[in-house]
């Protein structure tokens, strides 16, 4: 179901080196003001670029159906030259990390499909859980399949119906009922752009506006990249089509509750996004204040693992009155490609990427933030690192409750006997990080926090509550009607 797993060390090829991997990124554009849309998408991947590093690539449509993609960064593979040969007001981009298939092109999004009526341009994120199963009764059925995604799988199932019916919209609903998993589309046809949000809105889809200029995007921040508005999210089950008639929104499937991911707001996301109608930075203040709330560690000062751990370390300090400061210092500068084997020239690796400030360390007692632990590994070494440069105390503070399980909604995690967490209490997980004492966030701060309850939120790896099945028995279930 998931990709190659990677080491966990801060350099693997994520931009922000951890071992929980963002999925991906989608964008679509529609102008009806003749705006061209490629620099759009260019710019609205740009500030997408934390959901995928791997591979990016725009499809725009003018007469014909034109497609340029690659591996690697956004800005790495789009120059001047390829973005002035995009020509045309309408399109969709994407930027991947693989969760589903391997890194390689044939894998990179957009992915197209032509058929006898036209043809078909696709971003997605997410995961589809029973996507081996529909694909293979589609092989049964005679398709045939050039890439290892199932972003390829849910292509053929729109195309299969809509070449059936000549109806987009009602193909689209079809598929949705097939689909297990979690999916934010962005679709471009010969005369239309689509977004399509998951029935539990597990992935976040937001709709913008910038003048007579639509835009679809994984994140309200891809729209302040371009001057463009946030208009509101997309509701879970929706699809909305945008074509020369205007914007309408259909119903796709409805549910009676959402499964928002939980960790968008705790880590994924940028904290300049809104997702469903909240702020992530605020989010992630109320998540430090929560725990603040119930803790009384007497210590120096609060600090954090740059940079998404900073905003609980704010809330944290202000809640409690303490002062916050830096401690570890990031080098931004360090490649992508920068992967250390061995486990020893890895801890070297670590301080090259984060180095105490020891004049703010050393001789102090202090909170540490960091939004997970995983396999723990990463927060030991943080930990030693700054007990090496002279920390008294370090008191280790997770804005996330215990990960136990791992997910098969889209975001890449080791097995459930590597987290750390699913074998250890809190306890031993104190021990084996060399942590003076630690608290994780409970699951209650965080709905509170995020202001949103288990009818509302997945919270699947921390409980092994997913909100689909994970029975293959009931996955079956859904692809019997192929
Ligand atoms: S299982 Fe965890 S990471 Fe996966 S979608 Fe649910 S909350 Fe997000």
């Amino acid at each position: 179901m998931h990709g190659a797993k990677k080491e966990e060390s801060s350099f693997s090829s994520s931009n922000r080196g951890r071992i929980l991997k963002e999925e991906c990124g989608v964008v679509g554009v529609y102008s009806f003001d003749g705006k061209d849309a490629a620099p759009l998408i260019f710019y609205s991947l740009y500030s997408l670029q934390h959901r995928g590093q791997e591979s990016c690539g725009i499809t725009i449509i003018d007469d014909k159906l034109e497609t340029k993609k690659g591996m690697g960064l956004v800005a790495d593979v789009f120059d001047f030259d390829k973005l002035s040969a995009l020509e045309g007001y309408f399109g969709v981009g994407h930027v991947r990390y693989s969760t589903c298939g391997e890194s390689k092109l044939e894998n990179a999004a957009p992915f197209v499909v032509s058929h006898s009526q036209g043809y078909l341009a696709i971003g997605h994120n997410g995961n589809i859980a029973n996507s081996q199963d529909i694909k293979s009764g589609l092989e049964d059925l005679g398709e045939v399949f050039v890439s290892t995604t199932d972003t390829e799988v849910i292509a053929h199932l729109i195309v299969r119906g809509f070449v059936k019916t000549g109806d987009l919209v009602s193909s689209i609903q079809e598929a949705m009922r097939r689909l297990s998993g979690s999916y934010s589309l962005a679709i471009a046809t010969r005369d239309s752009i689509i977004g399509v949000r998951d029935p539990l809105g597990i992935k976040p889809l937001s709709l913008g506006r910038i003048d007579d200029t639509y835009i679809i995007a994984s994140e309200s921040v891809a729209f302040d990249s371009i001057g463009a508005k946030l208009i509101r999210d997309v509701e879970p089950g929706e699809i909305i089509v945008i074509d020369k008639d205007g914007l309408r929104s259909y119903r796709g499937l409805r549910r009676t509750k959402t499964a928002h991911c939980m960790f968008e707001y705790v880590y994924f996301s940028r904290p300049d996004s809104i997702l469903d109608g909240k702020l992530v930075y605020s989010v992630r203040e109320r998540i430090g204040e929560k725990m603040a709330e119930v803790d009384d560690v007497d210590v120096d000062f609060v600090m954090a693992v740059p940079d998404s751990a900073i905003p609980f370390a704010l809330g944290y300090a202000k809640k409690r009155g303490l002062p916050y400061r830096e401690g570890l210092i990031k080098n931004r500068y360090v490649g992508r490609t920068f992967i250390l084997p061995k486990q020893t020239a890895r801890e070297l690796a670590v301080r090259v990427k984060l180095n105490p400030l020891t004049a703010n360390v050393k001789g102090k007692r202090v909170v540490l933030f960091d939004d997970s632990i995983v396999r723990g590994t990463t927060s030991a070494r943080l930990i030693q690192i700054l007990k090496d440069a002279g920390a008294k105390e370090v008191h280790m503070r997770i804005g996330s409750p215990p990960i136990i399980s791992p997910c098969f909604l889209g975001i890449d995690m080791p097995t459930k006997e590597e987290l750390i967490a699913s074998i250890k209490d809190v306890e031993k997980v104190r021990e084996k990080i060399g942590a003076d004492t630690l608290k994780y966030l409970s699951l209650e701060g965080l709905m509170g926090a995020i202001g949103k309850d288990e009818n509302q939120l997945c919270m699947g790896c921390l409980t092994e509550n997913y909100p689909i099945p994970t029975d293959q028995r009931e996955q079956e279930k859904l692809v019997k009607y192929l």
